[in-house]
């Protein structure tokens, strides 16, 4: 193993394709900013009890894929697997919900961290944006939050993504449900494994990816029957809401996805191009969750886009993000007075809101204009002692081609005006 190697299953994020990152980071943030969310950032841990409740014991989240660590004062900590859990908490604390504006729109961007088996799509250290309408029970918000991911991917030109839609019922007639799911789960030819799951999650035995599983699965209770009449009608508003929004989607009634905390509403965006690692998001109601960790009722909706199979998506649509260069002006001095005139004038330029490198090194004319071109600077300056003598600098236009000889007091006027 070379030394400069990253954990297995981590990866780091170098330029250029960092920027694709960012700017992923910033269409996903953008439509939240715009509809009333306000940025909240928690630690990257918190108390493993948080997980444990809140996430739900029996999940592979909390079971297998959780970094927990013991501190030397003996905190037991969890470096945190999602962000919905350590959102809520913070609002707690923080007293949000108390401010007599509910609900609370939170968003978040930031680093989650599973014990997985590492595979294209799936990693040890992944990044979501994702978004918490904390203490309000109302079908527009669920709608409002399907609306803004599909926007948001829809902005970086995503097309091939589909959207699952389900509901879980709630605590009248979830439970129900799922003592009919058991009992016919129960008498299944399954292994030791899945039959645990029977007992503490059966629902997530419907999610089992195995084609012998799934077979046996075709003539299981459906959720939808068991429905109770608040959540049949809660369900069919928000699909009637994402209609009238010209939001495509479609039901899905064995989505039951990966956190024991979900109510009601759930959901799914997935990629049709990136093979077995296909949600990109996910999210949904969770009525529930304030209560498991000790706060009030509180009725909530959220999701969480993956930013790296986001990224992972645009890469298999083709698509190419139309990222500016960051660099407007580079400047090349010839020489060792040139060098501190021009940073000089770098030094302005950056001050006066120019964006503007420098030919570090001294390097010949020849290797620095090089760099100049990598940059993707609109404008050069070169200067040598002869440029100097004359209080003048060569301003190149890097598209036309054409220099012409600025005064050096003009430089940055002439820039400015330039650029815009
Ligand atoms: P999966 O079924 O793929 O394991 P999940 O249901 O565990 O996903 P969530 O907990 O809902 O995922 O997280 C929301 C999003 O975060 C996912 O849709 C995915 O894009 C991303 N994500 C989750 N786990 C990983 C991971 N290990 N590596 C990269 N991205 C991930
Ligand atoms: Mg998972």
């Amino acid at each position: 193993m070379s030394t400069f190697q990253a954990p297995k299953g981590t990866y780091d994020l170098t330029p250029p394709r960092s920027a694709t990152f960012l700017a992923v980071r910033e269409a996903i943030a953008a439509p939240l900013r715009d509809s009333g969310y306000g940025y909240i950032e928690t630690p990257g841990f918190e108390n493993v009890e948080l997980f444990a409740r809140g996430v739900g014991e029996s999940t592979d989240i909390v079971t297998k894929e959780m970094y927990t660590l013991t501190t030397k004062g003996g905190d037991q900590l969890a470096l945190r697997p999602e962000g919905t859990a350590s959102v809520l908490r913070a609002a707690l604390e923080a007293n949000l919900h108390k401010a007599g504006n509910l609900p609370v729109k939170l968003w978040y961007s930031g680093s989650y961290y599973r014990y997985e088996r590492p595979q294209a799509g799936r990693y040890r250290h992944f990044s979501q944006v994702g978004a918490e309408a904390i203490g309000t029970e109302d079908p527009v918000l669920d709608a409002e939050l399907i609306i803004l991911a599909d926007q948001a991917y829809r902005s970086l030109g995503l097309r091939q993504f589909r959207i699952l839609l389900n509901s879980l019922g709630d605590k009248e007639c979830r439970p129900v449900y799922r003592e009919a799911l058991q009992t016919f789960l129960r008498d299944l030819d399954l292994d030791e494994e899945t039959r645990r799951r029977i007992e503490i999650n059966p629902l997530r035995v419907l999610d089992d990816k195995r084609a012998d599983v799934q077979k046996q699965l075709t003539d299981a209770p459906k959720l939808r029957d068991y429905l109770c009449d608040a959540c049949k009608a809660y369900h069919e508003e928000v699909r009637a809401l994402l209609t009238a929004a010209g939001v495509v989607f479609e039901d899905d009634e064995k989505l039951v996805r990966g956190l024991d905390y979900y109510t009601r509403t759930t959901f799914e965006f997935v990629h049709d191009g990136l093979g077995a690692q296909s949600a990109v998001g996910g999210g949904g109601r969770y009525d529930g969750l304030s209560e498991m960790i000790g706060g009030p009722e509180l009725p909530s909706v959220g999701w969480a886009l993956g930013v790296d199979r986001t990224v992972l998506a645009l890469e298999a649509e083709g698509i190419e993000l139309d990222l500016p260069y960051t660099t407007s002006v580079y400047a090349v001095p010839l020489g060792e007075e040139a060098r501190r005139v021009l940073f000089g004038v770098v030094t302005g330029l950056r001050r006066a809101g120019i964006a503007a490198d420098f030919a570090f090194g001294g390097r010949g004319l020849k290797g620095a204009m090089k760099s100049a071109n990598r940059s993707g600077a609109r404008y050069t300056l070169v200067a040598g002692e002869r440029d100097l003598a004359e209080g003048v600098v060569q301003l190149k236009d890097m598209e036309s081609g054409e220099q012409n000889a600025v005064p050096l007091t003009e430089v940055a006027a002439e820039l400015a005006k330039r650029l815009g």
